[in-house]
Parts: structure tokens; sequence; C-alpha cells
């Protein structure tokens, strides 16, 4: 091919594509548009995972009718003048290129009237283009309606996920939004169902029990105060306010963890090892807190530009930020943490404490000789024979060649995990109907999942009903969770449906959840016949060296190693 300038279009549909990545920055783009409008009431309706239409509504300053092409334009924005202005200005937007890029990758529906205006201006725009202008009748503010997003752009279609996982990710986006802005009234609807809605208080707490639920909400410690940092570097410090969960209360993902820059809703990395630093020792294995953290700090300090999207802000004193947030997550869990209960957290830290030495030789012995690879936690056992429990979290036994230590929470795990597997595609799982249907406290996040993946659990023997208002009624579950905890059961195995990133197939996830729940936990006394049983079960999994999340069920001492190590050799 010769070579060609491409046509405005095209190179507005490529440019497009880093700011408009998929439904969810269409709805982040129009709900900060709002926000720097000065908005105080915003709703968002979505259709069909945001594909077939997006409509965000608020009530903010409005467009003045002269200057409502002039927002279509690329890099025309009302928010910035130099770059000196990058620098100070607290805006969300300032790029100019949210309107701009929308246009030219789907069909465009503007509406707005500024305060001083008699009347609306109406524009719809296609490919970039103006088709439409006019004056309506239009309440003071601005609704944009996002129609058929991506639909002449196939390659882009086709990476979007399903209609429910895009529209989760709008809900989830919408929540942040929530917590970020309490003083905002938020309103979504999916599919002409109202799923969210803030009462715009201004405190954030409220926006936290419509979020996460009520019992969630109350059980939060306030983050409040000035972070303590060294004198040199007040004036760049950030000051951190927010609410953390207490110890008791925690997530098996990390998805709980919020971050808001500047009134700006953040990933970061930094700021997610800086809250769970916070947390250790006080949280068991895989589990995360939930955390609404709140950084206000001099916009000189933090650059937000780094990412088209904004979605990543980048500090100016990195080790700073951080040990301002660890720090007073750290104070706060100090002071205000209720006394753990006994937990299966404490126990396993317990038994760790109490065992430092076992600990070294488990690492140091796990390394050369048995790699969690698939194919050694495939290799058949040999016949183990029981010799007793150490600090009540693994089972001490002998083989034909020398010791072995087996982690008995990672083994029941490994029992569990294949019994739920092969009860899938059985017409009638095994089930423990409750006597009293209970109800269990769901986030939106769950609630959504729930109505979306219910019946991947019905599968597997749950009887769930949503009850409405973040409630859902458990009437039976999985026989082998009788008697456990079934309410975080329940909660967490919801969470699995939609975290692709914990790896395997919904069904997997499922069983590995339920596995988790209904095993035996570290810190819990075996008889010899109950670690006699668990062994022989172990004996014919088919991975039976291997937990199902791909840690060791055991170490193994060969009786080689054991010459070795006592100078015997
Ligand atoms: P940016 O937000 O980076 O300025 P956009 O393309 O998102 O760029 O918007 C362009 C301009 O259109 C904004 O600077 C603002 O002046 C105007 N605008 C967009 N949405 C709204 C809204 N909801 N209310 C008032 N003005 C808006
Ligand atoms: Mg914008």
């Amino acid at each position: 091919m010769p070579i060609l300038v491409l046509s405005p279009d095209v190179v507005s549909k490529i440019a497009a594509g880093e700011v408009v990545e998929r439904p969810a920055s269409v709805v982040k783009e129009l709900i900060e548009n709002s926000l720097d409008a000065g908005a105080s009431h915003i709703t968002v309706e979505v259709r069909g995972g945001g594909v077939d239409l997006i409509r965000v509504s608020d009530d903010g300053t409005g467009i003045p009718a002269e200057e409502v092409e002039l927002a279509f334009q690329p890099h025309a924005t009302s928010k910035i003048r130099s770059l000196a202005d990058l620098d100070t200005g607290t805006s969300l937007g300032f790029r100019g290129e949210a309107l701009h890029s929308m246009a030219h990758v789907a069909e465009v529906e503007l509406l707005t009237r500024t305060e001083g205006e008699p009347s609306g201006t109406h524009v719809s725009l296609r490919h970039g283009a103006l088709t439409g202008r006019g004056v309506r009748a239009a309440p003071g503010g601005t609704a944009v309606t996002v129609r058929h997003l991506f639909r002449d752009i196939p390659a882009r279609l086709k990476f979007l996920k399903s209609a429910t996982t895009e529209s989760n990710q709008i809900t989830n986006l919408v929540s942040q939004y929530c917590l970020a802005f309490p003083g905002v009234k938020f309103a979504l609807s999916v599919d002409g169902r109202e799923v969210l809605r803030t009462p715009g208080s201004g405190r954030l707490k409220d926006a936290m029990a419509r979020v996460y639920g009520l019992d969630v909400a109350q059980s939060m410690l306030e983050i409040k105060g000035p972070s303590p940092a060294p004198v040199s570097e007040a004036g760049m410090t950030p000051v951190v306010t927010g609410y953390t969960s207490p110890p008791s209360v925690t997530r098996a993902t990390r998805g709980y963890l919020s971050f808001f820059v500047n009134g700006r809703w953040v990933q970061s990395r930094l700021l997610a090892g800086a809250v769970e630093k916070a947390y250790e020792g006080w949280l068991g294995v895989r589990r995360h807190p939930i955390s609404v953290i709140i950084l206000t700090m001099p916009p000189q300090s933090v650059d937000v530009n780094v990412h088209p999207t904004k979605r990543e802000v980048r500090f100016s004193q990195e080790p700073m930020v951080f040990n301002a947030v660890h720090g007073v997550i750290r104070r706060v869990l100090a002071e205000q943490a209720p006394v753990p209960e006994v937990s299966r957290a404490a126990g396993f830290a317990t038994a760790a404490r109490q065992m430092p030495g076992l600990a070294v030789v488990v690492r140091e012995a796990a390394a050369p000789e048995q790699p969690p690879l698939p194919e050694a936690g495939r290799a058949p056992l040999p016949i183990l024979r029981v010799l007793g429990q150490a600090s009540a979290t693994y089972i001490i036994a002998e083989g034909p060649d020398g010791v072995y230590l087996i982690d008995q929470h990672a083994a029941h795990e490994r029992v569990l995990f294949e019994r739920a597997l092969a009860q899938r595609g059985r017409r009638t799982p095994d089930v423990q109907p409750l006597l009293e249907p209970m109800a269990v406290e769901l986030s939106l996040k769950q609630e959504e999942s729930l109505r979306a993946g219910g019946g991947a659990l019905a599968g597997v023997g749950f009887v769930i009903e949503p009850f409405g208002d973040r409630t859902c009624l458990v009437r039976a579950v999985p026989a082998m969770l009788a008697g456990k905890g079934i309410a975080d059961a329940v909660r967490e195995t919801i969470d699995t449906l939609d975290d692709e990133a914990a790896g395997g197939s919904e069904e997997d996830r499922i069983a590995r959840s339920m596995a988790c729940h209904g095993s035996v936990r570290a810190g819990q006394v075996l008889s010899q016949d109950e670690m006699k049983e668990l062994v022989r079960q172990l004996e014919q999994t088919a991975s039976p060296r291997t937990c199902p999340h791909g840690r060791p069920t055991m170490v193994h001492l060969s009786a080689g190693r054991l010459l070795r190590e006592f100078g015997r050799a």
C-alpha cells in the first residue's frame, strides 16, 4: 500500500480507544463531567451492558448554547487554560477528549441548559459529525446519551465481556463515585431496574451503607485526623481520612479497597500495599480488609496525567505517601480495633508463632524437593501412618521414606474440592437444608453477582433467594458446609462468581470456595481417628500433594534428608 495520511475520522477512532476502552469508561467520563459541573444529583441509566445505551443526567451548570458544539472538538475544555493550571487544578477532567472520542465511537446526544437560558440546546452526533441541532425544553443541567457503542468497530465489540460483566463493572464504578462524593445524590438503573441510590447526605457512612450494606458500614472504623509525618515534609503530606474495617470483618479478595486522591478514584498498588501491610499480623492468610481511603494533598505533589483515563496517579514522594497511609491505618487498628475473637485467623497466627523453627524448615524443605507443580501434586501418596498433631495445625505422619508434615486445612480443602467437582453434573447434589432460613447481608456487588450467577450456585446445592435491600435468604447449603459459618461461606462463594482474576472456571472457583469454607481450620484439635480418616481420604484424591489453590498440602522430610541433617550420611 502506498503511504496515505489517515482520514480525521479514522485518526479520532484510533485515539478514542485510549479514553473509551469499554462502556464503564464512558460512564466514568460522563460522571466526572457532571461532578466538574457542580452537580448535586446524578442519574445513570444503562442498558445492554452499556453497549445499547448509557445516559448520564445531572443538575449541574449546563453548557451555554454557543459552546455546545465546541465541547465536541478535540482538546476543547473549559477547565484549564495552560500547563500551569494542571498543577493547581482540582477538576476531574482537563484533557478535553472525552466527548470528542465518544462521538467517534457511538451515537451521542446531548441536551443542556444553563441557569440563564430560557430553553435548552439539543445536539446529536455520529462519526464525530453533527447530525442534528435544535432548541428544546430542558431542566437545568446536562443529559448525555450514548447509544450503540462501538457498533462500527467490531474489533472493539469483540473485546468486550458479557453484558452482565460490563454492567457489573459499571455498577462497581458508580459505587466508587458514591463513596468519593457522599454529598451527591446518585441513582443507577441497569436495564430498567434501580440497583443503587444514595441519599447525598454528605456522610460517607450513609454511602457505605448503600454500597456495602448496613452491618459492614456500622462496623467500619473511622480514620480521622492528620497522619503522622516528619516535619520536613509537612505541607506535602497527604491528609488521610475515610473508613477501614476492623480485623474481624474481612473479604477473600482485594476488591473492597477504594482509594480517592483529591476526589479522584484511583487504582494504586502503592496504596493497596500500604493498607495491606498495616493489617499484617491482624488478618489470616488470603484475607483482605474493606477500606475507603481518602487522600487530600497538594495538587502539585500528584501527577494525574500519567494515563489517558487518569485511572493511575503518580506521587512525587511515594515513600512518604506509603508511610502516611500505613501509619494512620496502623494507628486506627491499634486504637479502635476490638479485641479479636479466637477465630481461625488468630488460631493460625498463634500456631505459626509457636513454631518458628518449623516454619523455617517448611520453607527450606518445600523449595527444592517439592515444587508445587501440578505433576508433583498428582503423584500418588504412599501409605502413611499418622503419628500425631503439632500446633493443632499439622498432622505428623510417617511413610516408607521419611516423615510427612501435612497441613490439615490444605489437605481437607483438597479432599472437599475434588468431592465438590465430582458432584458437578449430578442431578441431586448433597444438600443440607437449614431448619430456619437464614438472612445474609450482601454488598451491592454481591447482590448483582447473585442475580446473574445464582444458577451456578443452585447447581452445587445452595438454595438462596434474593430478599431485597442488600439481603438474601439462605434455605439450604451444600452438605459439606453444614455446621460451618454459613454467612461467610455464602458471601465469599458469591464473590468468586465474577472474580475471574482468581483463575479457573466458574465451577472450579465455586468448588474452591466451598472446599475452603467446609474444611477444618488450622488451630483445630483433631482426634487420632479424625486424622487417620483425613489422611485416608487425601490418599484417594487425584492430586493429593497440592491444595486447590496450588499450595503444598504437605512437606516431606525424606529419610536421606534426615540422615544428612543429623550428620549421619
Ligand atoms: P474535559 O472534561 O476534559 O474538559 P470533555 O470532552 O469531557 O473534556 O468535555 C468538554 C467540555 O464540555 C468540558 O470542559 C465542559 O466545559 C463541557 N461539559 C461536558 N460535560 C458537561 C456537563 N455534564 N455539564 C457541564 N459542562 C459539560
Ligand atoms: Mg471530561
